[in-house]
């Protein structure tokens, strides 16, 4: 390839060939063949939701740049996709897009519609991860709907179930009735809201003396089992173990103390129902409280309600106030603020209900939890609080079935004569336990089988992802698990991380993975989060089409892991500028460069200005392995654009052309120019290959004949040329050259201009001999025909060349007189007048005395040559006179 070739601009629209070429030479896969050492991420399967947002741009940046890193240092990487399928959003996707609900056409009719649609977004979803220079391995990719994941999630199932982790059992449960199925407690967002406190009059049995109650959920009277005080509150003390009756419907409950109620809060006593909110659950197992059920399943008053049955929980809740009003027990309403459950998808407020499930017993392994994320290495490291914290305030038990279809059966049945439950062997999974019946007779002889119609939470199928992507359950798995890298949202720490810790630790005993890496959410550029009512959503695609995947990956780096990030449209157009600048930069060296071979290079021919770049550069390669080491992508990204823009591009490649043009003189100055241009672009290529994958690609192509940027090996730091010395010397020469080139354009000079003279004065012999090696490049870049260094003092004198008289005042004051004043100021040396001015305070002309305010002088500095100079004063003591 030859300078010729090389397009004007670069052009970002070339970054699908790119991606094309990395899918044809495999680049990304991985061997797993033990002779690279391996690095596996546990990558997130997303949601095929049929759109990746800028999100999900921000996580996969993170891996993508680690995934490049950690190949370039010689890793056989792991980068995995997956696809986690299951759930309500595509179910309510597919009886919006079909006008049904899930119960109008059969299971297996509904599950095709959500399968369908599912690759359908799983393919679009695919495209644009690509159009995002993405290098996951595809043959790696995983998806949670498959017969072959859904085997490994029913097996995850059944090891669990053996060892008595998994049991079904009658437990309370957060419903959502409009979803209608069990969610669990992850899934559940609190939301404060406004409502009414209303006080009850509760009369006691023996018509003495009552109780009043506070209570937001009158229309759970029915369901009302004891009404509960405070140990120590002495307005109920006498009421203890007494009875009163609750209004409407008359049962009669106790009334029993707990430390758990707030005595501030209402009256102080509150009843118990079954079920209001999770204290309610607790009372009733901690005092063996009756259970009433008066809520179905869709949110509807049961026959327990009396005459509100068929209502729904608010018309009930508003015929019950009327009717509370009507029998006079409503002694006052009072407004409040309280926190609501509801449902993470529709936003339902949530309902406890009894119901038999299916549990993961959380309890039981709480501690082995908290034990592997001491274990792991948390970035940043308080991350780690959010996932103790969360373990630690774990008191239920983790509801894992669902009552909805598009899910991974549970694959179950039930014996309809005796109703022993049946589970499956590992040989007949994976098994839809509604399709086929199990091959053998129960115990009792009966041989027909009810099938468990309940489906699993889909963070059963996700939360063994470090497990299938490791071939669990082949015994080969252990070279492949732990994964090195777990990246992730914080918002899924109490899901996703917890989960598969927690699944991890009951199926193999071990931590899931070594490192967890936590990436902030994205918001909006008015720092909200983004959402379509504000207006404030960017998606990708607009983004890629004016400014290419890399200007958008140079935006996602400049970030660090843990912290939220406002989308910034300046940054990706400053990434897209850079981009722009590098490759000029690198087009004007590549015609000095080609032709350049001698890989062998004598370093004792660099200039100081090489030495100057070379020192940077290799510091550079220092702190930007430190920084991927830390997943500091911030101390990354901004390090290399201020290299290669201000030092590389605005600073040395000036300073050294005039040693590229030089061709009769000084070929060895030419040639350890050429050869510091092509290290440092090659260097700064390897950089920013895992940030800019395409664009170093690009430029690597011009330089190397055959191979990818991204087959090349990271840059090693070359730690003899790390240069104290050399960046000070470096830096002066930037600061003078620099300071001459502004001096020349305030003088409204061509660049390439030359200057007759220019010397340089400074009273430090130390800096005599840093800035002895700069003058061929200070004389060569700035164009000066004679420059010399001085150790002496700058001789200049301030000389008057111009006498300008103020005709505004010289006019009115010697009127008649003024034309002969005006011609003699003019005819003078203006040098004599000034002296004259200066020893007299005034001259006398015609007869007038005229003083220093009559006129306006203008002063130059001359040299001792008697010329015209300018002066400049730089730090360090160093002044520099110039002769234009
Ligand atoms: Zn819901
Ligand atoms: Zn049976």
């Amino acid at each position: 390839m030859t300078a010729d070739n090389i397009p004007k601009d670069y052009d970002h629209k070339k970054e699908s060939i790119w991606q094309e070429k990395w899918q044809e030479n495999q680049l990304h896969r991985f061997i797993g063949d033990g002779t690279r050492p391996r690095y596996i991420i546990d990558t997130p399967p997303p949601y095929p939701t049929g759109s990746i947002h800028i999100g999900h741009v921000l996580n996969w940046v993170f891996m993508d740049i680690i995934a490049r890193y950690k190949r370039m240092n010689g890793f056989d990487v792991l980068f995995p996709q997956g696809w986690d399928c299951h759930g309500l959003p595509t179910e309510v996707k597919v009886e919006e897009t079909h006008s049904i609900k899930k119960n109008d056409v059969s299971r297996e009719d509904f599950r095709k519609m959500c399968v369908d649609l599912t690759r359908d977004n799983i393919a679009t979803m695919k495209n644009q991860m690509q159009s995002m220079g993405f290098s996951q391995d595809w043959n790696r990719e995983y998806i949670t709907m498959t017969p072959e994941y859904m085997q490994k999630t029913q097996l995850s199932f059944l090891k669990m179930k053996e060892q008595g982790l998994i049991y079904q059992g009658i437990h309370p449960v957060n419903w959502c009735p409009r979803c209608e199925t069990a969610i669990a407690f992850a899934e559940v967002e609190y939301n404060e809201n406004e409502t009414f406190l209303n006080f009850l009059e509760f009369p006691s049995e023996d018509a003495d003396k009552g109780v009043m109650i506070a209570t937001t959920r009158p229309e759970l009277l029915s369901a009302c089992v004891a009404v509960v005080v405070h140990p120590e509150d002495d307005r109920y003390h006498e009421l203890k173990g007494k009875k009163v009756q609750v209004p409407i419907f008359g049962q009669k409950v106790e009334i029993i103390t707990d430390s758990e109620v707030d005595p501030e809060f209402g009256t102080g006593a509150v009843m118990i129902c079954t079920f209001g909110d999770k204290t309610d659950v607790s009372w009733v197992n901690r005092y063996d409280l009756d259970i009433i059920e008066a809520i179905d399943e869709q949110g509807i008053m049961t026959s327990a309600a009396g005459k509100y049955e068929g209502l729904t929980l608010s018309q009930c809740k508003e015929k019950t106030i009327k009717d509370l009003e009507k029998q006079g027990c409503l002694i006052k309403k009072e407004k409040v603020e309280q926190n609501v459950g509801q449902c993470w998808r529709c936003k339902s407020p949530i309902e406890i209900l009894v119901k038999k499930q299916w549990f993961v017993a959380v309890k039981k392994l709480v501690h082995q939890v908290e034990e592997a994320a001491d274990a792991m290495d948390w970035i940043p490291e308080h991350m780690k609080t959010r996932l103790l914290n969360w373990t630690g305030s774990m008191d239920w038990d983790w509801c894992i079935s669902r009552q909805r279809i598009f899910a991974t059966p549970i694959p179950v049945w039930y014996c309809e004569d005796c109703g022993e439950v049946h589970v499956a062997t590992p040989e007949m999974i994976p098994v839809d336990p509604t399709q086929v019946n199990p091959p053998w007779k129960c115990q009792c002889g009966g041989s027909t089988f009810q099938a468990e119609e309940d489906v699993l939470d889909t963070w059963m199928d996700s939360s063994i992802s470090p497990l299938v992507i490791a071939g669990w359950p082949d015994e080969q798995f252990k070279n492949y698990f732990p994964a090195d890298l777990r990246p992730q949202g914080h918002d899924i720490i109490r899901t996703w991380a917890f989960y598969t810790t927690l699944r991890s630790k009951a199926l193999t005993g071990m931590e899931p993975f070594h490192q967890i890496v936590i990436n902030g959410m994205v918001f909006g550029e008015d720092g909200h989060k983004m959402s379509k009512s504000r207006g404030n959503v960017i998606s990708p695609e607009s983004v890629l089409e004016d400014y290419g995947a890399d200007a958008l990956r140079l935006w996602a780096s400049n970030s660090v892991p843990g912290s939220d990030v406002p989308f910034a449209w300046k940054d990706v157009k400053y990434g897209y500028k850079f981009l722009r600048k590098f490759w000029n930069a690198f087009r004007f060296i590549s015609m000095h460069i080609f032709e350049f071979k001698t890989p062998d290079m004598d370093l004792t021919n660099l200039k100081p200005m090489d030495r100057w770049i070379l020192s940077k550069l290799n510091r550079l390669v220092e702190d930007v392995s430190s920084s991927m080491a830390q997943y500091n992508f911030a101390q990354i990204i901004n390090p290399i654009q201020r290299f290669i823009w201000h030092d590389f591009c605005d600073e040395y490649i000036e300073a050294v052309k005039y040693r590229l043009y030089n061709d009769d003189n000084d070929l060895k100055s030419k040639e350890a120019a050429q050869y510091t241009l092509k290290t440092v672009i090659e260097t700064s290529l390897k950089l920013l290959a895992p940030i800019t994958p395409h664009f170093s690609d690009e430029v690597y192509q011009h330089l190397s004949s055959d191979k990818s940027i991204h087959q090349m090996e990271w840059p090693a730091v070359k730690v003899d040329l790390i240069d104290s010395m050399a960046e000070d010397t470096g830096n002066l020469g930037v600061e003078i050259i620099g300071d001459l080139r502004r001096f020349k354009s305030s003088k409204g000079m061509p660049l390439n201009a030359t200057i007759k003279e220019t010397n340089i004065y400074t009273s430090s012999s130390a800096m005599i001999s840093t800035i002895k090696p700069l003058i061929d490049d200070i004389k060569g870049t700035i164009r000066i025909s004679n420059l010399n260094l001085d150790s002496g003092k700058l001789d200049i004198q301030e000389k008057v060349v111009e006498i300008t008289p103020l005709m505004n005042k010289i006019g009115p004051e010697f009127k008649g007189d003024a034309p002969k004043i005006l011609s003699y100021l003019q005819s003078q040396d203006p040098q004599d007048i000034s002296s004259a001015l200066e020893k007299e305070g005034k001259i006398t002309i015609e007869g007038h005395e005229i003083s220093e305010e009559y006129i306006s002088m203008k002063k130059e500095a001359v040299g001792k040559s008697g010329e015209k100079v300018d002066i400049l004063h730089l730090n360090q003591g160093i002044v520099i006179e110039i002769i234009i």
